[in-house]
């Protein structure tokens, strides 16, 4: 019997990821035309795992697009770095709303990265986003435009493969830039998870970093989750070395950034405007409430920043 690579077993949780955006899609949480022609066999989650989903999306995008609006509020340029991108769509959805940064760049392992970009090129869907003049290179595991840049990369060797490769086309540290990664950290030894932020912090003067992670794992749930971590044979130590709310903050202080706060996704669904709230009840009804709380208070979203002139941004304001 074959068994996977570690970094198989890695990359095949981007499969999940995309599943369960298309099911909160195709449920009516929100609106992704997008991810759909990235999934191969679209499965239909529960309400919690939905809306666990949606307070993801929201926490993450309203956290984007605070950045893009205070940048363009100034008239800065900006750029977004995705790290461990998967097939996430924000990049296309952005461009739809003509809310797009000067640069999108995403970097993944490049057996993720060239199954992007053959959906790309074989969706109309997503390839008219595109404009004119882009290619495709390094054998089909990058695309490269002036405002999509798609790179393979393994973020372990961030500074030395991942930042020239960044560079090349055309990553400007001296631009305000947002750094993203959405459930990517923990698959990460936290040498090179803290690597990564250390070096932005130390090089790129004008940033945010935005991380969604779980945490929790020594609770009853979270060594739930412990024991799927170790069925799959992924390492733990990602999720241990951060396991609640205030490590998560304290990590950016410690690698060097001035400001930092993290939040989990039981606090983010609490605070959603009522109008909000009855809407996701007419999509489904969502019985499991503590069930879903108990979920949530074992994800955050965690977010630093650092600029003289870029404002405090916050995930629950849209
Ligand atoms: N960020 C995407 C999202 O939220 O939909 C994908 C999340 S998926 C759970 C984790 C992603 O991190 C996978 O696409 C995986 O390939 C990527 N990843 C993990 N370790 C990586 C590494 N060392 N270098 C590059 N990508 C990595």
């Amino acid at each position: 019997m074959n068994v996977p690579s570690a970094d198989s077993v890695v990359q095949a949780t981007n499969d999940d990821a995309t599943v369960s955006r298309c099911s909160a899609s195709q449920a009516g949480y929100f609106h992704d035309p997008f991810v759909s022609q990235l999934v191969r066999r679209p499965a239909r989650r529960s309400p919690v795992i939905n809306r666990g989903t949606y307070c993801r999306l929201v926490g993450l995008q309203n956290l984007i697009r605070q950045f893009l609006d205070a940048c363009r509020n100034q008239q800065l340029p900006s750029q977004i770095v995705s790290l461990g991108a998967g097939f996430d769509t924000t990049y296309f959805l952005l461009k739809t709303d003509q809310k797009a940064p000067n640069h999108y760049f995403e970097v993944d392992f490049a057996e993720t990265t060239a199954k992007k970009v053959m959906s790309i090129q074989r969706k109309s869907a997503l390839k008219t986003i595109l404009e004119d003049g882009w290619t495709t290179g390094n054998g089909g595991t990058e695309l490269w435009s002036y405002d999509y840049t798609v790179i393979a990369g393994d973020l372990r060797g961030f500074e030395t493969t991942v930042v020239p490769a960044l560079e090349r086309r055309g990553f400007d540290r001296t631009l305000p830039t947002l750094f993203l990664s959405e459930c990517v950290l923990i698959y990460l030894d936290p040498t090179h998870s803290d690597a990564i932020i250390r070096w932005v912090s130390q090089h790129v003067p004008t940033a945010m970093f935005t991380t969604y992670e779980p945490i929790g794992p020594h609770d009853a749930f979270g060594q739930m989750m412990v024991q799927n971590l170790e069925m799959r044979r992924i390492e733990l130590k990602g999720l241990l070395a951060y396991p609640d709310l205030a490590s998560q903050q304290q990590r950016y202080y410690d690698l060097g950034w001035p400001s930092a706060q993290a939040m989990d996704m039981a606090t983010l669904y609490a605070q959603l405007p009522p109008g909000e709230l009855q809407r996701l009840m007419r999509i489904e009804i969502l019985d499991e409430l503590e069930e879903f709380n108990l979920f949530g208070r074992h994800y955050c979203i965690a977010w630093a920043w650092q600029s003289r002139t870029l404002p405090l941004l916050d995930p629950l304001t849209a």
